[in-house]
């Protein structure tokens, strides 16, 4: 079986295409390199180009016989989604319409999408289930939800299935350090924690120590990018045999603050670094934790990676990069 993985060169998109080369599928990587890496695309064959382009998907088409399509580019900068929105619209929904169309006339109807938890905007309990109220609070995330019912309506109206998955706080990285998260510019808590915690940064910002939370700060639902990757390749596996279009949250249920996760980043270095604490960062839920209940049931995917597991694997790879420059 083949799979295309528009934008198999990221952070996310990388470990999949590193589990699925593990598992006996053939692999190709479509990714324009403008967030990716061509050093992440190791594994299977590897074609630089961007989903808004119709004529070099169809050329993508035409060569390989593709079975299912996994979608990962996506620009995911909440902030930059405020201020630029058009940019999120054109690249996230537009785009994703193109890679949608040149798939319809290849003949190719199994799809996988990569959602977020962002869709739920401000949740009203939790832990968050997939048929709790969605309501995006900004363009990154409703650039998301419209996909999601793009792909509801094409359900209903095409023989077309697919897959959405709402991944909550995506961390950690591949144990072997061949590939891990390397964001420009990174605004993730992990690696900029690591990041302190290797010098390389001053300190570390902590936003909003007066939620109403256990200890004040944020909590959130920490998932390791290859109990991600296991989802996926679980995902396809449904799709081929005939699943119909489903959407299911991915997290592992846990539930940690931002001053535990400083304290775990502390026991698994064995280094100390500057905190300092500030305002609220604008849209910040308090909380936003998964009940993946369905995935579990549906899919039998259950996480195996510990939050340990996280930093540890998060920590060896932010210190192999800080030895090589990534191209
Ligand atoms: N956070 C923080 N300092 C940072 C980056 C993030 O305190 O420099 C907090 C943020 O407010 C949130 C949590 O860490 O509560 C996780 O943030 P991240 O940006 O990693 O993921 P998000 O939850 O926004 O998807």
């Amino acid at each position: 079986m083949a799979i295309l993985v528009a934008g198999g060169a990221g952070y996310i998109g990388s470990h999949v295409c590193k589990l699925l080369h593990k598992r006996g599928f053939s692999v190709v990587v479509y990714d324009s390199l403008i967030h990716g890496y061509r050093s992440f695309a190791k594994w299977g064959e590897f074609v630089q180009g961007d989903i808004g382009d119709a004529e070099c998907l169809s050329l993508v088409f035409t060569r390989f016989k593709i079975d299912v399509v996994m979608h990962f580019c996506a620009f995911i900068e909440v902030g930059e989604s405020v201020a630029e929105p058009e940019k999120y619209y054109k690249n996230n929904v537009q785009n994703t319409i193109t890679l949608l169309e040149q798939m319809r006339k290849h003949g190719v109807n199994k799809f996988i999408f990569s959602s977020t938890a962002a869709v739920y905007g401000m949740p009203e309990r939790m832990p968050i289930a997939e048929e709790d109220r969605k309501a995006p609070i900004n363009p990154y995330g409703k650039s998301k939800l419209m996909v999601e019912q793009i792909l509801e309506d094409y359900a209903q109206a095409y023989d077309f299935r697919s897959i959405r998955f709402r991944y909550f706080n995506a961390a950690g990285a591949d144990p072997d350090a061949e590939i891990g998260e390397a964001h420009v510019p990174e605004t993730h808590l992990i690696p900029l924690i690591l990041d302190a915690a290797l010098g390389r940064r001053e300190s570390i910002k902590v936003f909003g120590t007066d939620y109403d939370t256990k200890d004040g700060t944020c909590v959130r639902d920490y998932i390791h990018v290859n109990d991600l990757a296991d989802a996926h390749i679980r995902g396809a596996e449904y799709l081929l045999d005939g699943g119909q279009t489903s959407y299911f949250n991915l997290g592992s249920g846990s539930d940690f603050t931002v001053r535990e996760m400083l304290e775990t980043v502390r026991r698994v270095t064995g280094r100390d670094f500057k905190v300092v604490e500030i305002e609220r960062r604008p849209g910040d839920p308090p909380y936003l934790i998964a009940s993946s209940d369905k995935a579990q049931k549906i899919l039998d995917w259950k996480p195996g990676f510990s939050l340990e597991d996280i930093v540890r694997t998060a920590w060896v790879w932010q210190k192999c990069l800080a030895d090589k420059t990534l191209t």
